[in-house]
Formats: structure tokens, C-alpha cells, sequence
């Protein structure tokens, strides 16, 4: 690094940390996650250091990436508005097709009206800086998604984290907050490393009964869970509403770009506050067309989400039938727990050698002694590869021994 002391107190920590990567003795091509992986437009291989893996831990949960409508969408749009927008939102980069992207995300998520920012990151910390300020209680759920901590510790208001999916703790949480102030409780509508789901009535009920404001992110839920994929409220049947809503563009729609939705006259007074949406370069055409095409497709084909959903219950028996532990998973996000950080590392570069691809999650993303492997069904995967997986993923195990013979 370099030796000016400008750097002096940041060296130490990098140094801390390239060594605990090389005391790991991963092999040297395989030292970290940041390699290139080429997809295949067909099927979900990918070529990566001049291998043909499938990849089982891609976030295109409805298989919509390189789907030729999709394309055809984000072309169009760079044919009519070009590649860039003139400026941020609200100084001449909107352009209608921002405008139609968040009537469609407002429609299919079944509320009044829709704000697009530039990243789900960007929605989180804008959505939760705004709402609360000093003198309010931000309650986050252990597991919530680095976004909506960041958002948190940036909108100055006291931070509170209660046991995750647990609304017993929340409530006693609750219990010490002043009813005078916003308290708004924020959790992921399905946790993206884990797979389940948070208990929305449970928490609903215990957000009414303190008068706090409830907001999910369904950054892991839009397109994954309810029978159409619209999300926590659709899988819990629509008995029960969040206050806020907030997603990404960037997973089962594969664009970029994030997105709140509410009443019209709420996100008039967020559009002006929130900072990542002030403040940042509105979203370019392709990604727009891409979302906007990619959304019309998934309110079209609803059967997009049911077949992923079906074969990721099946691909969880059969993983936990042959003793993996899968967790509290519930949904097409299936961690493949196997202790130790080591442990993972290992069994990863054993399944990469079977053929497959099942990307390490290791501390401090995880608590110690839960290092997994973060599997995902997606639509696009067809029987046959999955069974494949199932068949390089149980392989890999016995070799690592975290199963028997
Ligand atoms: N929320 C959750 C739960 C996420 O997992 C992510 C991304 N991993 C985000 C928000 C941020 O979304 P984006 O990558 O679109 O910025």
C-alpha cells in the first residue's frame, strides 16, 4: 500500500484480512468470488477459468436473463432514449419510460403509486434515512440486508435490532420505545441467506398493537413467493398489508434499479427527501425497458413462479432427506449449511470439481459455525440440470464427509 501516513491506520486492517484469505490456504486460483463468470443464453452453465459449470447460486430467480423479449425491450429503449439519462431525477433525467416502469411496479405490487431509484441499495438507505430522524426507533431485524442498516445508522435515529423472526422479542422492543416518536420496524420479506420467510401477521399485529410503522423488503420475494410471485402479502393471502413496501430490479427482474411503493401523496414527500434518488443518476433506458418488459412478462406468466417454487421444495427434500441441513428455508433460496468457514471453502471447490457451482457465504456474512453454501432455484433450470446439481452437490458431500456413505 502506500507508505504515506495518510494510510497508516487503514494498513493494519488490510494487512489483518489478506492474511486470514491466505491462512485459509484456499487454492490460488480459486482465492476469492470476485472471478468472471461468462453465462450461456440457453441454460444456466456458465464458462469460468475456461470450465462449463452450472451455476446454482444466480439470483435470476424467474429465469427472465437473456430472454429475448427482454432484450428486444432494452433495445428499444436505447434506439429511442440512448444510453444515458441527461441528469437526476429530478433535474431533467426523467424520461416516460420511468414514469411507465413505475405505474407497472405500482400495478403489480398492488398499490397507488411507485418511485424507481437507481439501486435496491439506493431504495433502502433513501426509504429508511427519510422516514426516520434523531429522536425516532429504526427496529431491525438481526438478518435485515446491509442496506437498510446503513439507511438506518444514516437517518440519525436510535437503531434497535431484535432476534430474527421473532415478534415476541420485537414486541418487547416495542414495549420500551415512546409511542410519541415513529418507530418503524423494518424486516426482508424472505432472508437472502437463509431462505424463510418473516411471520407477517405476527408482526403486523404486534406493529398495530405500538402504532409503528412496518416496512418489508422483498428484494428475495418479488416473483418468488405467492402463487403469482407478488410477494409476502400474496403468500400470507393478502390478509395482511405492510405500510412500505421496497424491492429491487435487480434479481427475479434482471435489470437494476430499485423501487418503493405507496400512496401517491407519500412518495410526492419521499421523492423530495430521500438522497440516493436526489442526488443520484436516474436509472439508464436499457435497464428501464428491461424491468418494465421483464414485469409485463412475470404478471403474464405466473407459471414462471410455480415451477420454480415446486422444484426448489423438491430439491430442499431431497438435499435434506440425504441429511444436508437446509435451514429454516421455505423458498427457492436454499443454504446448504456445513459449519465452519473451512468447511465451506472446501466443499464448494469439491462441488466446482463435480461440475456445479454453489458460492461459499462464510463470516462475517454469516455467524460463525453457519458458513453455507447459497444455493437458488430458478426457472430457468431445467429437471435435468437440477438433478445433475442434486447429484454433484451429494457427491461433493460424501467427499467432504458432512454425510455419510
Ligand atoms: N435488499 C436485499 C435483501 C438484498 O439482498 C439486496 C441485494 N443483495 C438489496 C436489498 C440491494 O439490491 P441491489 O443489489 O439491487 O442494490
Amino acid at each position: 500500500m502506500n507508505a504515506s501516513a495518510a494510510w497508516q491506520h487503514l494498513e493494519p486492517k488490510v494487512v489483518a484480512i489478506n492474511r486470514r484469505i491466505a491462512e485459509l490456504e484456499w487454492e490460488p486460483s480459486r482465492r476469492n468470488n470476485f472471478v468472471a463468470y461468462k453465462p450461456e443464453r440457453d441454460s444456466s452453465y456458465v464458462e469460468v477459468d475456461g470450465d462449463r459449470l452450472l451455476m446454482m447460486s444466480g439470483y435470476g430467480y424467474i429465469g427472465l436473463n437473456g430472454d429475448q423479449r427482454v432484450v428486444e425491450a432494452a433495445k428499444a429503449a436505447v434506439d429511442e432514449y440512448g444510453t444515458g439519462t441527461p441528469g437526476v431525477r429530478a433535474l431533467a433525467g426523467t424520461i416516460p419510460l420511468h414514469e411507465e416502469l413505475e405505474a407497472e411496479v405500482a400495478k403489480f405490487t398492488g398499490r397507488e403509486s411507485s418511485l424507481v431509484f437507481s439501486s435496491g441499495y439506493a431504495a433502502n438507505v433513501g426509504t429508511v434515512g427519510a422516514l426516520c430522524g434523531a429522536g425516532d426507533t429504526i427496529l431491525l431485524d438481526k438478518l435485515d440486508h446491509a442496506s437498510i442498516v446503513d439507511g438506518a445508522q444514516l437517518s440519525g435515529a436510535t437503531v434497535t435490532r431484535f432476534r430474527h423472526n421473532d415478534p415476541r422479542h420485537l414486541d418487547r422492543r416495542l414495549a420500551g420505545t415512546d409511542p410519541d416518536t415513529t418507530r418503524l420496524v423494518v424486516v426482508d420479506s424472505v432472508y437472502s441467506m437463509d431462505g424463510d420467510i418473516a411471520p407477517l401477521p405476527e408482526l403486523r399485529e404486534v406493529c398495530d398493537r405500538h402504532g409503528a410503522l412496518l416496512m418489508v423488503d422483498e428484494a428475495h420475494s418479488l416473483g418468488v413467493i405467492g402463487a403469482t410471485g407478488r410477494g409476502i402479502e400474496e403468500h400470507f393471502n393478502n390478509e395482511v398489508r405492510a405500510d412500505i413496501k421496497v424491492g429491487t430490479l435487480s434479481k427475479a427482474v434482471p435489470s437494476n434499479g430499485g423501487w418503493i411503493v405507496g400512496n401517491e401523496q407519500f412518495l410526492q414527500w419521499l421523492k423530495r427527501l430521500a438522497r440516493p434518488f436526489l442526488f443520484s443518476a436516474a436509472l439508464a433506458p436499457a435497464q428501464v425497458g428491461a424491468a418494465l418488459e421483464s414485469l409485463r412478462i412475470l404478471d403474464r406468466e405466473p407459471e414462471r413462479v410455480t415451477r420454480a417454487q415446486a422444484e426448489s421444495a423438491r430439491f430442499r427434500q431431497i438435499m435434506s432427506e440425504a441429511g444436508m441441513n437446509t435451514g429454516d428455508s421455505q423458498t427457492a433460496v436454499v443454504p446448504l449449511i456445513v459449519g465452519s468457514d473451512e468447511n465451506a471453502w472446501d466443499y464448494a471447490t469439491a462441488c466446482r470439481k463435480a461440475g456445479v457451482i454453489g458460492l461459499p457465504v462464510m463470516t462475517p456474512a454469516v455467524p460463525p459455525g453457519l458458513a453455507r453454501l447459497r444455493i437458488a432455484i430458478t426457472a430457468k433450470h431445467t429437471r435435468e440440470e437440477i438433478d445433475f446439481a442434486i447429484d454433484a452437490f451429494l457427491t461433493a458431500a460424501r467427499q467432504c464427509r458432512l454425510i455419510g456413505e
